[in-house]
């Protein structure tokens, strides 16, 4: 899971990039309200952790941008107590969820849980998509047709993981890189391809319906065979 924090404190930043990566989130933290902005609409996250008042533009208006270009990645707000009417106009912007500072981490980390699972349709620790079921626990894949399973490396693990989160989307190579790889370079572009073809030869290897088709000049979509 890639999570995007953006945080002016300092302190703050760094105990909850602490805390994240520990929990085995990605993270990338941005210290002002543009670069956030701008890493938000890269469409790389899995989920936006916003604070409100931030240097150059706040929290609601990242929101609310993010919103209006049609992204949906799932938003928690971290708001002060003293601002009291933050928690309605946390969510008017766009936001799924607020919390209140100070915070404890296990409230924090059950929130974000709980926001991830509403937007990849997660049962019991499996994402699925058609015919086939990614166990997130054991990185196994199965084919709910036949019942074959596979384990995935960690690379194959990812990009089905991307796939069936954003199902219905196509996802470009470059969005690939900068996700799994964290880098847009013509190194990962190739990575990209190796690393779909393995992922490919999975899905057959179980007997999947559901494939990862090429869209020419565009980049992959995950489709169920009989559609
Ligand atoms: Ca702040």
């Amino acid at each position: 899971m890639r999570l995007l924090l953006v945080e002016d404190e300092k302190r703050m930043a760094q105990a909850l990039c602490e805390i994240l990566r520990l929990e085995k989130y990605e993270v990338d933290h941005y210290a002002d309200g543009n670069s956030g902005l701008d890493a938000a609409e890269s469409e790389i996250y899995d989920i936006i952790i916003l604070d409100v008042m931030l240097p150059g533009m706040n929290g609601y208006e990242i929101a609310r941008k993010v919103r209006q270009k049609g992204i949906r990645t799932p938003i928690l707000m971290l708001t002060a107590k003293s601002e009291l009417d933050d928690k309605v106009t946390g969510l008017d912007s766009g936001a799924d969820d607020y919390l209140t500072k100070p915070f404890m981490t296990k409230e924090l980390l059950a929130r974000l849980r709980a926001l991830v699972r509403r937007n990849i349709n997660m049962l019991d620790g499996n994402l699925s998509f058609g015919d086939i079921s990614l166990d997130t626990n054991t990185s196994t894949l199965s084919c709910t047709g036949n019942g074959q399973s596979v384990r995935l490396s960690e690379k194959e693990y990812r990009i089905l993981e991307y796939l069936i989160a954003n199902q219905g989307q196509i996802l470009t190579r470059e969005q690939f890189a900068l996700k799994i790889w964290g880098v847009e370079s013509d190194a990962e572009y190739n990575n990209v391809e190796v690393y779909m073809s393995f992922t490919r030869k999975k899905l057959a290897f179980v007997g999947a319906k559901a494939e990862i088709k090429a869209v020419r000049g565009m980049g992959y979509e995950l489709r169920c065979g009989n559609v």
